[in-house]
């Protein structure tokens, strides 16, 4: 579909779910990847499925919300691919529970994995890509940042947070030629969803115009997209893949 030959792409939580799509997807389509996630055994399950198919790839263990182990994880790319020209922030977690009980810790846990940890990777990201004088960043945020959702103040927060960051970021860089975007997944099957109540999934799909759950690479063929050259005049924007759940 779109070719990313030369490219180096960092993903994170590429051990599982959407951000494993994504690893596949953006190997696939040329680029060389480093799926980063905290799961060693899941990255190498990927890194051996991205190279058993002829592409490159690495395998960074790294905790999001360490700027520890950000620094160290960015660092061992370098070391690997000697640049880096797309990121894709899509580490999350959720807690969920009402805000009138939410614990201060459950808060602060999603809050520092989904928000801060997409800033600590953007700043060393932006560090190589300034220099390169191009860059793709993809924030992974979510349908729920736009609409509201019951039992999730702090994930909604934080994917909301991630859009603004999005906005933000990309008037900072645009000058650079580096783009900024976010993708908004509605209602995906992966781990994530799993565990829902048949009666949530239920409501639910009742409400999703196509009638469907999504599929984690129809996530994955967004970031592509947002990733190429050819979006090169798309930044600060937020593209929904929730199957007409939203429509902003
Ligand atoms: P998932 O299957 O639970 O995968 C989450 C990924 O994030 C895993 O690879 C996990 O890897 C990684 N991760 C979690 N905490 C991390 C940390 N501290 N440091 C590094 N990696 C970390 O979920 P998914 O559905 O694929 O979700 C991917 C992204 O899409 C998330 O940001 C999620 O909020 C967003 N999203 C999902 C949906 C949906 O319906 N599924 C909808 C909207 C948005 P390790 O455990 O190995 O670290």
């Amino acid at each position: 579909m779109f070719n990313l030959d030369g490219k180096v792409a960092l993903i994170t939580g590429a051990s599982q779910g959407i951000g494993r799509a994504t690893a596949l997807a953006l190997a696939r389509a040329g680029a060389r990847v480093a799926a980063a996630a905290r799961n060693t055994e899941k990255l190498a399950a990927v890194v051996a499925e991205i190279s058993s198919g002829g592409g490159e790839a690495l395998a960074v263990p790294m905790d999001v919300a360490d700027a520890a182990q950000v620094k160290a994880g960015f660092q061992q790319v370098l070391n690997r691919f000697g640049r880096l020209d797309i990121l894709v922030n899509n580490a999350g977690i959720t807690r969920d529970g009402l805000a009138v009980r939410m614990k201060p810790e459950d808060w602060e846990t999603v809050l520092r994995t989904n928000l801060t940890g997409a800033l600590l990777c953007i700043q060393q990201a932006l560090a190589v890509m300034l220099r390169q004088r191009w860059g793709r960043i993809i924030n992974v945020s979510s349908v729920v940042a736009q609409m509201g959702n019951a039992g999730q103040a702090n994930y909604v927060a934080s994917k909301a947070g991630l859009i603004g960051l999005t906005k933000a970021i990309a008037v900072e860089v645009a000058s650079r030629n580096i783009t900024v975007n976010a993708v908004a997944p509605g209602f995906i099957a992966t781990a994530m969803t799993e565990p829902l109540p048949e009666a949530v999934k239920a409501d639910l799909l009742a409400r999703i115009p196509l009638g469907r759950m999504g599929d984690d690479i129809e996530v994955a063929a967004a970031i592509v997209f947002l990733a190429s050259e050819e979006a090169g005049y798309i930044t600060g924007h937020v593209l929904d893949v929730n199957g007409g759940l939203y429509m902003a």
